[in-house]
C-alpha cells in the first residue's frame, strides 16, 4: 500500500491505494466521526462492491442509498434523493457520507456532503481509474445543469481517499484506458520520467498488475495534488490540468455527449496540443510522435474525428471556459513534462493545428 498526503493546510488529507483496501476498516474508521455512514452508489456498482464496503462498516449504522448509472443523473433531481436517503434514516450532523463508485458519484456525494446541514464528513472510495486520478483529488464536487456540465457545485475537500485498485477488475476496458488519457496527461504536463516508466509499463497496466496500477496511481495522484496544492481554487496553474481538454471538449460537445467517452476525446485533444506544439517550435516531432504513440498503447484515439471541420473546433473552442478577455487560452508543451497556459501564439499555427491531416 502507498499512502499520499494532500497538503492543504487544515483541509489536508491522506490517498491510500493499494490492492484489497475495500476491506480495511482500520484505514476508514479514523476519518469516520459518529456511528452513522451513509453509502452512496450506483445500480452497477451496488451489486460488486456494496456488500464487501458493509460488511467493512459492520460496526456502523450504514445506510445504503443506490442511485440510477448515468452522467445523466448527475442532475438537480438524483441529489435530492440523496437528501432522501439522509433525512429518512434521521441522520444527524456527525454523519459520514461515502462516495463508493466513479466520478459521477464522487461529484455527487461530495456536493451532497458540503450542503447537507451545512457539510458533514466526506470520504471517497473511487472505483474507476479516472476518478481514481483525478476526479477524488482536489476537492470539486458537483452536478449538471441542463445548461452546462459541472455548472452547479462546491469546493469540499474528503476528510481521505481510498483507493482499491483490485475494484479495476470489473471495469469494462474502454473505460480503463480512457482513465489512463489522464494519467499520461501528468506525465506530459509535469513528470517527463513518469512518461518513460509508462512506456515500460503500459502492457503490465492494461493487464491490471496491481503494484503497476498502485505506482501509476500514486504518482498520478501526487502530480495532481501537487499542483492542487499550489493552486486550490484554479486561478493559475490548475489550468494546466486541462491539457487537451479544450480541443477535446470541442470533440465532446460536436459529436453528442458520450459518444466519444471524455478520456477519448481527451487524448484525440492533446494529440492536437502536441501537434501545435510541435508546430510552435516547441517540441520536436520525436517527442510530439512519443505522447501520440503512448495514447496508441493504452488504446486510445490519436487522430480527431475526420468529419470534424476548423470552424465546428472554433466555435466550440471559443465558448470554453478558458476563454479570458476575447482570447482562447490554450495549454500547451514548453517540452515534454512542462506545460504552460497561453493565449500568445499565432493565430495561423491554431488554425493550422485545426486544420492538420492527424495520421
Ligand atoms: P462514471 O462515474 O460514469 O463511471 C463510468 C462507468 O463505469 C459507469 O457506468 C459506472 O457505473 C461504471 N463503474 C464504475 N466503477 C466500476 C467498476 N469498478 N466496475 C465496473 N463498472 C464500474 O465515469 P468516470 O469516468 O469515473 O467519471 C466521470 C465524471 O467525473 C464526470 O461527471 C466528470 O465531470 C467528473 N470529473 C470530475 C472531476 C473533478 O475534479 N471533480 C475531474 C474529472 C472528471
Ligand atoms: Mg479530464
Amino acid at each position: 500500500m502507498q499512502t499520499l498526503h494532500v497538503d492543504l493546510a487544515e483541509r489536508s488529507y491522506p490517498i491510500y491505494i493499494g490492492a484489497g483496501l475495500l476491506s480495511r476498516v482500520d484505514l476508514l474508521a479514523p476519518h469516520i466521526v459518529g456511528r452513522q455512514v451513509a453509502i452512496v452508489t450506483n445500480e452497477t456498482i451496488a451489486p460488486l462492491y456494496l456488500q464487501a464496503l458493509q460488511d467493512t462498516l459492520a460496526a456502523y449504522r450504514v445506510t445504503p442509498i443506490v442511485l440510477p448509472d448515468g452522467e445523466a443523473f448527475k442532475s438537480w433531481e438524483t441529489l435530492q434523493t440523496i437528501f432522501d436517503g439522509l433525512l429518512g434514516a434521521r441522520h444527524d450532523r456527525r454523519t459520514t457520507v461515502i462516495a463508493l463508485g466513479g466520478g459521477v458519484i464522487g461529484d455527487m456525494a461530495g456536493f451532497a456532503a458540503a450542503c447537507y446541514q451545512r457539510g458533514v464528513n466526506f470520504i471517497q472510495l473511487p472505483t474507476t481509474l479516472l476518478s481514481q486520478v483525478d476526479s477524488s483529488v482536489g476537492g470539486k464536487t458537483g452536478i449538471n445543469h441542463p445548461l452546462g456540465k459541472n455548472m452547479v457545485g462546491a469546493f469540499y475537500q474528503p476528510q481521505a481517499v481510498l483507493i482499491d485498485t483490485q475494484s479495476l477488475d470489473t471495469l469494462p476496458p474502454r473505460e480503463l484506458s480512457a482513465g489512463m488519457a489522464e494519467v499520461i496527461k501528468y506525465g506530459l504536463i509535469c513528470d517527463e520520467p513518469f512518461l518513460a516508466w509508462l512506456e515500460q509499463n503500459m502492457t503490465a497496466l492494461r493487464s491490471l498488475d496491481q503494484a503497476a496500477l498502485t505506482q501509476a496511481i500514486e504518482r498520478s495522484c501526487a502530480a495532481k495534488a501537487r499542483v492542487v496544492g499550489a493552486d486550490e481554487k484554479e486561478t493559475g496553474v490548475r489550468a494546466t490540468l486541462n491539457l487537451g481538454h479544450t480541443f477535446g471538449h470541442a470533440i465532446e460537445t460536436e459529436m453528442g455527449y458520450g459518444v466519444w467517452l471524455h478520456g477519448e476525446a481527451v487524448a484525440a485533444g492533446t494529440v492536437m496540443a502536441l501537434e501545435m506544439s510541435y508546430r510552435l517550435g516547441w517540441i520536436n516531432a520525436d517527442e510530439r510522435d512519443r505522447g501520440i504513440r503512448l495514447f496508441q498503447a493504452a488504446g486510445l484515439p490519436v487522430v480527431p474525428p475526420q468529419e470534424m471541420t476548423p470552424e465546428q473546433f472554433m466555435e466550440h473552442m471559443a465558448v470554453d471556459k478558458k476563454v479570458l478577455d476575447g482570447q482562447l487560452r490554450l495549454v500547451l508543451l514548453r517540452s515534454l513534462g512542462e506545460a504552460v497556459v497561453t493565449s500568445d501564439y499565432p493565430a495561423e499555427i491554431l488554425s493550422a493545428t485545426l486544420a492538420a491531416d492527424y495520421p
